[in-house]
Parts: C-alpha cells; sequence; structure tokens
C-alpha cells in the first residue's frame, strides 16, 4: 500500500534532484607546456569537460608547430626560406601571406622600424649563436641594402621581392601570429577561457572564472620582479625586452631588436607591452615601439586604434598610452 505520509518526502527529494541537476559542473583547469618556435609556451584552459579540454590544447599546439615549419628561418624547406632563396614572384600559403600583409602594413605605420627584411643581418651579429659578435661597419651596410616597406610587394598569396637576395626575417612577428591561430584552435573546440602564452607573447580568451585575467610583466633589470600588472579579458598582450636574448662586450648590453636604419641594437627602451584585439599586431608593435624609443614608440601605440601600452625607456623612466589607466597597476 502505498503511505500517504511518503508523499512530503518524495517531493522534497523530486526538488533536491532538480537543484542538483542544474548545478554547473566545476570547471577545472588545464594546464601544458611544450618547446615550440624556439620558445616555451603555456597553454591554460579552464572549462568542465576534461576532454575537450585536452583536444583544444592538442590542436592548439599542433597548430603551431603547423606553422614553425612555414615561418622558421632554421628550416630550409619553410616558406620564408623559400622566399629568402627566390628573387622570382612566389606563391605562398594563406597563413603566409596575411603574415606579410600585417608585417607590411606596421612596417608602413612605424616609418619602417619594424622591418621583416632584417633576414641577412640577425646571423651578422648572432646575439642568439654561440659566437655572437659586433660586425664590421661595412658588412653592417651591406645587410641593410635595399630593405624597407617597399621591398616587399603582396598581392592576394603573391609576393614579389623589390631588393633582389633579400633575406626575410620573421622573428618579431610569427610568434605572436601563432600564438593567435593557438586561441582560434581552442576556440573552434568549444574552449570559452584560455591563456596562451610563447614567452611574454600572451592571448587571452575570455575571462578567468568569472574575473579579469591578471597578467604580471617582468621588470626589465631585476630578474624575478614584477613592474606593472595588467587586468584584462580577451586581449593580447606581448612584451619586447632587451633583459632576455643579449650579449655583453666591453660593458656594452647588445641585444636582439635592431634598429634598421643603424644595423644597431635600438637603444631608447629597456622594454615595451603593446596589449591589442590580436597578438601577431601586438607582437609587431612592441617591435616597432621599441626600436623608435619612448616618445615616438608611444606616439605610435596612441595612434593605432584599439592599441594600448606601456614602456621602461632606458633610464628607467615608466610611460604608458592613456587608455591603461584603469587597468594598469605599477608596481
Ligand atoms: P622575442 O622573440 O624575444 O619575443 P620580439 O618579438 O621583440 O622578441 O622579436 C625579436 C625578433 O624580431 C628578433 O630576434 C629578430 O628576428 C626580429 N627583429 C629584430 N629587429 C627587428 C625590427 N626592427 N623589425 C622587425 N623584426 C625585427
Ligand atoms: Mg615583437
Amino acid at each position: 500500500m502505498f503511505n500517504r505520509s511518503l508523499v512530503p518526502i518524495l517531493l522534497l527529494l523530486m526538488v533536491a534532484f532538480f537543484v542538483w541537476q542544474r548545478q554547473p559542473a566545476e570547471d577545472s583547469l588545464l594546464s601544458r607546456t611544450a618547446l615550440v618556435m624556439g620558445t616555451l609556451v603555456e597553454i591554460k584552459a579552464y572549462g568542465d569537460d576534461r576532454e575537450l579540454l585536452e583536444q583544444g590544447l592538442d590542436a592548439a599546439f599542433a597548430e603551431m608547430v603547423r606553422l614553425e615549419q612555414l615561418f622558421s628561418t632554421h628550416i630550409p624547406k619553410s616558406e620564408v626560406s623559400r622566399l629568402s632563396a627566390a628573387d622570382a614572384p612566389l606563391i605562398v600559403s594563406e597563413e603566409t601571406a596575411t603574415l606579410l600583409g600585417l608585417g607590411l602594413k606596421i612596417a608602413q605605420r612605424s616609418d619602417g622600424a619594424f622591418d621583416m627584411g632584417l633576414g641577412k643581418l640577425m646571423p651578422l651579429w648572432g646575439v642568439e649563436s654561440d659566437q655572437p659578435q659586433v660586425p664590421e661597419e661595412q658588412s653592417i651596410a651591406l645587410a641593410l641594402k635595399g630593405i624597407g616597406p617597399d621591398s616587399l610587394q603582396i598581392s592576394e598569396q603573391q609576393v614579389r621581392k623589390q631588393t633582389p637576395g633579400l633575406q626575410i626575417d620573421l622573428g618579431g612577428i610569427a610568434k605572436g601570429y601563432a600564438v593567435d591561430r593557438a586561441v582560434e584552435k581552442l576556440r573552434q573546440a568549444g574552449i570559452f577561457s584560455a591563456a596562451v602564452n610563447a614567452g611574454g607573447d600572451i592571448r587571452l580568451l575570455g575571462d578567468r572564472q568569472g574575473q579579469s585575467w591578471r597578467i604580471g610583466i617582468q621588470h626589465p633589470r631585476k630578474a624575478g620582479e614584477i613592474i606593472a600588472t595588467l587586468a584584462l579579458q580577451n586581449r593580447a598582450v606581448v612584451t619586447s625586452g632587451d633583459y632576455e636574448r643579449y650579449f655583453e662586450q666591453e660593458g656594452l648590453r647588445y641585444h636582439h631588436l635592431f634598429d634598421p636604419q643603424t644595423g644597431r641594437p635600438a637603444r631608447g627602451c629597456q622594454s615595451v607591452t603593446v596589449v591589442a584585439a590580436d597578438a601577431a599586431s601586438a607582437d609587431a608593435l612592441a617591435t616597432a615601439a621599441f626600436v623608435l624609443g619612448p616618445q615616438k614608440g608611444l606616439a605610435l601605440l596612441e595612434r593605432m586604434p584599439d592599441v594600448e601600452g606601456f614602456l621602461i625607456a632606458a633610464d628607467g623612466s615608466k610611460l604608458a598610452t592613456g587608455g591603461l589607466k584603469d587597468i594598469l597597476e605599477w608596481h
């Protein structure tokens, strides 16, 4: 026989079951690091479906490895190597054409401070090699011949060199672009909250557990210290500095960010941090602003739409664009 006194208890159980069903499952964090493009890349993603997170991270890392095959100067068959080797017009992949197009735009906007034709200059200095050196003035002049925003022309997927023998180096933009593509793979996998960090080239997807991501920016002269924190969602933030890849000779620091006008390391800044919608633009703009120096560099960031940033000048002074007021905290 059905016991009527059980009815309220059954009802209560049904309500409890309904409420329990509607509770969202706890989000968990999946984090992985791998060496890609000569840099330690870290991807963090939040979500309630572990398998989906794993698949997203697999796809994102695979995409970065694929792009390294296109953009590396060290891989003889990469598209960049083929471009450097050929003087006749070349049809390249959509990705390479997009990246070159963006780089050219920033080369123009920065009056040539950003230049993708430094492929002869880089090995002369060998900043990242076992035997870095200060080259002869004459070799520097030769390496700079015919560079500049007009040295490359792109029409759809066709690339035409205006300067025979021009050697391409995408080191100032390729990592940022790969970060953007990795984020796109995470998004396509159904992930809404993630951060990709390729050695200081960072892009954030969504927020972090309902809050802004807090990004600490390395002090350019005090190892392990944070100079500023940025609170950001859905943005890219990229830092270029003279403190990671450099050598010293006779008390002078020779780093890897070159002024295309002199062929020598740019001396105006210690570091530049750029916040933009995409990491490729932020990457190239950080390099460009660094080369331009504090005043012109900040002016470039101010006049680019949807771009903000801050920099530490060579004398240690700190400058920031107006739009960072509410999200930048100096330490
Ligand atoms: P990192 O690779 O340390 O993150 P950047 O993104 O600032 O640093 O890029 C530095 C690289 O950009 C150099 O190693 C070189 O390949 C390239 N590069 C150096 N100077 C310039 C420049 N003026 N314009 C464009 N690319 C540059
Ligand atoms: Mg850069």
